[in-house]
């Protein structure tokens, strides 16, 4: 029978429209939440994730104060604007879009954002405050596959989660977030990764499989059992000449053939892509309502 399909999309509107009702009671209190968003260079990819996460801010009445700074920008200078955001009220969130020009020190740049403000999660505070299952912020895109399964009424707690990919952002803070004792957590964790023996060994006895390896087709049929919620993070180019730009993204499952195995799947794209952003705006307002 072939799978429901999770739409990312509508789950993220339904969560954005949350938001906004948040962002307008802050208002009424004459609290508006802040993001400032530093982009350095000219990545077109990262640009264009830019431009998102300004739109959302927009959309759901956010302030962002966005810097675009050239790509020969000093380590010194750098440090010195997200010391400007750290001391300013205004800003309740820092995102540093990665990755950085290689002359950059991303991990220095990462650690000089006040643990308070850093809504992508990745300072070590935050991950260190995850692992042992303190309040924190938790990174968005793991944060968004969590509320994914939840929102679509999957039940985590109990069961074998096998995630494929072991990165700092998506990958390993995963693994973190489903182990906790919580009632959003209290599954069985498999991580798997290129050094894995027999990967489908471990995919076939998942309850849930989430791959996350940035590799088109790394997970196909035979690879999943019959009824798993199969979660899609991977976003791939892969060559179309039917498309103006000459490319389509493709996630890393083979979806055509997954999805008839599965009960549950997420598409790519219109799955876990628009949860990212979403899970960014809803860390900026809650750094809103815990500052005031
Ligand atoms: P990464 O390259 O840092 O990590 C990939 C991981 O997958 C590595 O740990 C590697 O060991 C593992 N891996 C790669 N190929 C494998 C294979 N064939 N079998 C088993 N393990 C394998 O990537 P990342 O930053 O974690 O991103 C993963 C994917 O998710 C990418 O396609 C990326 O574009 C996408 N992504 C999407 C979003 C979103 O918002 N939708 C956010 C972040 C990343």
């Amino acid at each position: 029978m072939a799978a429901k399909i999770i739409d990312g999309k509508q789950i993220a509107a339904q969560m954005r429209e949350e938001l906004k009702v948040d962002v307008a009671g802050l208002k009424q209190r004459g609290i508006v939440p802040g993001l400032g968003v530093i982009l350095v260079g000219d990545n077109p990819a990262s640009q264009s994730y830019v431009t998102a996460k300004e739109k959302a801010c927009q959309e759901i009445g956010v302030y962002s104060d966005d810097n675009r700074l050239p790509a020969d920008i000093s380590q010194q200078d750098l440090i010195a604007l997200i010391s400007r955001m750290n001391n300013d009220p205004k800003i309740n969130g820092i995102l540093v879009q990665l990755p950085l020009p290689k002359h950059l020190d991303e991990n220095e740049v990462l650690f000089a954002i006040n643990p308070q403000k850093d809504v992508d999660g990745f300072h070590p505070v935050n991950v260190g405050k995850m692992v042992a299952g303190q309040k924190a912020f938790l990174p968005c895109t793991p944060n968004g596959v969590v509320q994914l399964l939840l929102r679509s009424g999957v039940k985590i707690e109990g069961a074998h989660v096998v995630i494929v990919g072991r990165s700092n952002i998506v990958g390993k803070p995963l693994a973190n977030m489903l182990i906790q004792k919580s009632p959003t957590g209290n599954a069985t964790v498999t991580v798997c990764h290129t050094r894995t023996k027999n990967l489908s060994s471990h995919t076939l006895r998942a309850d849930i499989i989430v791959a996350a390896a940035g590799c088109p087709k790394a997970i196909t049929a035979d690879m999943v059992r019959d009824g798993a919620v199969v979660i899609d993070v991977g976003v791939n180019r892969v060559e179309d000449a039917t498309k103006k730009t000459g490319f389509r993204l493709v996630g890393d499952v083979d979806f055509e053939a997954v999805k008839e195995k599965a009960s549950l799947i997420t598409p790519v794209p219109g799955g876990v892509g628009p949860m990212t952003i979403t899970m960014l705006l809803y860390n900026t307002v809650e750094s809103a309502k815990s500052s005031h």
